[in-house]
């Protein structure tokens, strides 16, 4: 199966499935899969364009609108994890992952997904130290501090990912694990980007929970973006002898190294049929299992660890997964159930103060936390602000009992989409016990450093769209062989702080 990946993608789908176009004619080739590393730009209008963190001057609309209004369609399956430059009241409507368009599907905040088999992790937004341990208390419109906020990279999520076991074939992260630059041509990147050496020396360059996560699930492959810099290296990891391929690639411009084509063996590829795009059971379990850490308060909190009682180890067993496989009918296929929720850009409408729209629950959201029993953070973050939960979707009666648990037995949704019957929440959920494990394990141990880095304030070149030059981006095919209970009562409470003693910085 051939595999296209794409650094940061900031708005230009059209050229990047141009260039893919070129390289399938000029290297008689069919690409399966196109990977984006975030920066994608989802912005379907001038109003969710008002939701990225850019000055105005860079705010272009690009165009993604296109593949959201139905003019064009993704001629590939196209999956994307979110960046620092992004539409965050839409991808906020979609914490677990979501068709953004036909055929694009976004991660969510972190998610794992199986294409023919592969299976591929991805962590959305960038490390900040500062807000790595609150909640997502962020929702449109934004605040000039939470338009930022919302895209920083959260404790929960990392945890999460952390608690997945077996191979994991592809991981997906903004920005660059810390120390990667260690485990490549170091003097080439510090010639390519000498203001990157200061932060090498001093080993502040990247993401720490991106190299705890490298480091845990050591996946055959490991793709990044952010930098805007094309650097490949190769870890080792000494406890398991198995071995990472990293790949960090540039943004879409003219003349920069933002795509590669890898050919990856597939379990399941039969040619010319439609891809298998799947949900991955164990990640399902692991959300399933571990709602009730979810927190929308802007106050640090913090994930279960050894030395607690409650249970810190969320790797599901076959019973948990079982669990939750039955919940789905025993069918993993993630329905391609995108709809329309707003209205798409059109380049004729005159609208000279377009302003943050309002955040809007998402069906497909509804629709996926209904059938695992889970909670939507969006719903939860607007409900806890004291805000209506509106437009295209509208849930009435909403409350959060007693416990804390959002409580969505009420829940109506006047839903537009064809696809989507409304839906009512269950009341009575029969799920599982917490299973205390009592195993003791290190993997929640995440110290973080002082390693802030202002990446987010350096302005991606939007500089005019140029001309593509096909020669230019023609990629190298790499080949790559043999890659072959009830939920817990929700607590809003500090859990064993005492083992994230950190460096922490300040807030700049
Ligand atoms: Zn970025
Ligand atoms: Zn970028």
């Amino acid at each position: 199966m051939k595999i296209a990946v794409e650094g940061c993608a900031h708005g230009e789908l059209e050229k990047i499935y141009e260039t893919i176009e070129n390289i399938q004619k000029a290297e008689k080739i069919k690409i399966d899969l196109l990977l984006c590393c975030g920066d994608f730009q989802s912005t379907r209008n001038l109003e969710d364009l008002q939701t990225m963190a850019v000055p105005k001057k860079y705010m272009d609309i690009c165009t993604f609108y296109k593949y959201y209004s139905g003019e064009k369609i993704a001629p590939i399956l196209t999956i994307f994890i979110g960046g620092n430059h992004e539409a965050s009241n839409y991808l906020q409507e979609l914490p677990y992952g979501g068709w953004v368009a036909p055929n694009i599907y976004y991660l969510g905040y972190a998610g794992v997904v199986k294409v023919n088999g592969i299976r591929i992790a991805g962590l959305s937004g960038i490390y900040k130290s500062h807000d790595f341990f609150r909640g997502r208390h962020e929702f449109s419109p934004y605040t000039e501090g939470t338009k930022k906020s919302v895209y920083h990279v959260r404790q929960l999520d990392v945890f999460r990912l952390k608690q997945l076991s077996g191979k994991i074939d592809i991981c997906m992260s903004h920005d660059w694990p810390k120390g990667i630059y260690n485990f490549g041509n170091k003097a080439q990147l510090v010639r390519f980007k000498p203001h990157f050496k200061d932060e090498i020396d001093q080993e502040r360059l990247g993401s720490r929970p991106c190299e705890d996560l490298l480091n845990k699930l050591q996946p055959s492959l490991w793709f990044s973006a952010h930098l805007h810099c094309k650097f490949a290296a190769l870890v080792s990891h000494e406890d398991t002898g198995r071995v990472t391929k990293f790949l960090a690639l540039d943004k879409c411009l003219p003349k920069r190294r933002f795509l590669q084509v890898l050919d990856i063996d597939s379990v399941e590829h039969i040619d010319d049929e439609e891809l298998k795009l799947e949900y991955d059971l164990e990640w399902l379990t692991i959300l399933f299992l571990t709602n009730h850490l979810i927190s929308v308060k802007s106050s640090q909190h913090f994930m279960p660890g050894p030395n607690g009682s409650e249970r810190y180890n969320f790797t599901p067993t076959d019973d948990e997964k079982d669990h939750v496989h039955k919940k789905f009918g025993y069918d993993l296929k993630i329905p391609r159930n995108f709809c329309r929720t707003v209205e798409a850009y059109n380049p004729n409408d005159i609208n000279t103060n377009p302003q943050q729209p309002k955040s809007q629950i998402n069906p497909q959201s509804l629709q996926f936390c209904d059938n695992l029993g889970i909670d939507d953070p969006l719903s939860m973050a607007m409900i806890v602000g004291g805000h209506e939960l509106s437009h295209s979707s509208t849930l009435d009666g909403s409350d959060l009992n007693d416990s804390g648990l959002f409580d969505q037995s009420n829940a109506e949704l006047n839903s537009s989409c064809d696809t989507i019957s409304p839906l009512k929440r269950k009341s009575g959920l029969c799920l599982p016990k917490p299973i205390g494990i009592t195993s003791p394990s290190s993997q929640d141990e995440i110290s973080i450093e002082a390693s802030e880095r202002d990446s987010e304030e350096m302005m991606p070149d939007l500089s005019p769209p140029l001309e593509m030059k096909e020669e230019t981006t023609l990629p190298t095919i790499e080949e790559i062989p043999n890659l072959n209970a009830k939920p817990p009562m929700k607590k809003f409470k500090r859990r064993n702080e005492e083992i994230y003693k950190t460096e922490e910085d300040e807030e700049l």
